[in-house]
């Protein structure tokens, strides 16, 4: 098995990820929000986001706790999920080979017997698809066939809209969750990985997708499709991985009653961490942590990468870090008030203390690999070493497949990475 490089686990950006088709099979941490845990005596300003369509993190300390439902959360079918296509370059080409309708959100749909290759663009007032002009803020690409939307060289299954946010293009796939799961399987994990592995990253990502299609149901999208939430590259899809989600339809994880994000990683490097240590999510504890036998064989278990002080302060300022002379010392510690994985940057105008999740976007995902790590100074350059890729929360993808390789199920996986926790099928 050939493992699946990192380079693709950087965090997507508009400008560095041409398509999510171009890191397909790269193994992803699914993970949250980002969020700065602490402040020294630098300034932070926070990335873009797409005003009023960006969920708000969710919390970061345990709430009170809520009574358990009686019972869990029903569907009369897989429900729908709304994916923002968030590496899709500025201006896509668009095609659909078949009849289909756009509905602009004001004004009269329009059907038209196919449609494309378009450059969409926005234009003062609208959008123009190649010449045409559509003044309206937005519209739906609906096929009434089975053709599925091409965009750039991607396949997507289900229908697309298409949004102005200021002048960007924001688009939206709305299909149902057991079509998007494809999707996702292929993208998160290599379909040549044993059955029950693949049947364990189904269970683990339709909890999280239809955890957050509850927790964003007010906001225009419920996932993005990248690493930010999970990977997600549209409808090519092996065999084995529609099996993996048919044998597991409509089967997600509760604890007491209720979805919760199954976070999930690469290699945890011999143990996963718990929610709050990993990634400042307590309230999700209960799912623990659980030592790893099984992820030693992944090239990821143990790891080295070189990092210049010149460069990391240029990341910094780039997010707004005001970091004005050189970067002195990297120093792993922890949030004291509950001991989640933070960073110590010391430079000549002060410090800085970020959150693990913050230092290892900034710093290069695949370039500081976990936040299990130690970390030397050689002349102006920082040397780190460390094990395992990925936060570490949840399950470990490597792992699973050990478990799987060594004839364990998928229901004995996932009770191993996900603590307290039981499988419901939910549909
Ligand atoms: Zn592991």
């Amino acid at each position: 098995m050939s493992a699946p490089e990192p380079a693709g686990r950087a965090r997507a950006t508009r400008a560095l990820c041409l398509f999510a088709a171009a890191a397909a099979l790269v193994l992803s941490a699914c993970g949250p929000n980002q969020h700065i845990v602490l402040v020294g005596r630098g300034d932070y300003t926070p990335p873009d986001v797409i005003p009023g369509e960006t969920p708000p993190p969710t919390p970061r300390r345990a709430a009170p706790p809520r009574p358990e439902p009686s019972e869990p959360p029903r569907y009369t079918r897989a429900p729908a999920v709304r994916v923002w296509l968030s590496c899709a370059p500025a201006e896509p080409v668009i095609h659909v080979a078949g009849p289909c309708r756009i509905v602009p959100r004001e004004g009269a749909a329009r059907r038209v017997a196919s449609l494309g290759p378009v450059r969409v663009r926005p234009a003062p007032g609208g959008f123009k698809l190649g010449n045409d002009f559509y003044k309206s803020s937005g519209f739906v690409i609906e096929p009434e066939g089975p053709t599925p939307i091409r965009i750039e060289n991607s396949r997507y299954p289900g229908t697309l809209r298409v949004l102005r946010s200021g002048d960007a293009i924001t688009l939206i796939n709305a299909l149902d969750v057991e079509t998007y799961l494809r999707g996702v399987l292929g993208s998160e994990m290599p379909a040549s990985w044993a059955l029950e592995a693949l049947k364990a990253q189904a269970v683990a990502a339709r909890t999280y997708v239809l955890f957050f299609c509850r927790e964003r149901a007010a906001f225009e999208w419920d996932v993005t499709s990248t690493v930010e939430d999970q990977m997600y590259s549209g409808g090519a899809v092996q065999p084995s991985v529609s099996e993996a989600v048919r044998q597991t339809s409509g089967q997600a994880l509760l604890h007491r009653n209720r979805l919760f994000p199954a976070f999930y990683h690469s290699t945890c490097g011999g143990s996963t961490e718990t929610p709050g240590r990993a990634l400042g999510k307590p309230e999700y504890d209960f799912m623990g942590s659980a030592t790893c036998a099984y992820c030693a064989p992944s090239k990821h278990y143990t790891w080295s990468g070189r990092l210049s002080g010149a460069d990391l302060a240029a990341r910094l300022r780039k997010e707004g870090i005001a970091v004005v002379a050189p970067v002195r010392e990297i120093a792993p510690t922890q949030v004291p008030s509950d001991g989640e994985r933070a960073v110590r940057i010391v430079y000549g105008g002060g410090d800085v203390t970020l959150s693990m999740i913050d230092f290892r976007r900034i710093a290069g995902r695949s370039l500081v690999r976990s936040g299990r790590f130690e970390c030397r100074r050689e002349g102006g350059d920082f040397v780190f070493t460390g094990r395992g890729f990925g936060h570490g929360a949840g399950m470990c993808q490597y792992g699973a497949k050990g478990m799987a390789d060594a004839g364990r199920s998928y229901r004995e996986i996932l009770a191993h990475y996900y603590g307290q926790t039981r499988i419901e099928k939910l549909y």
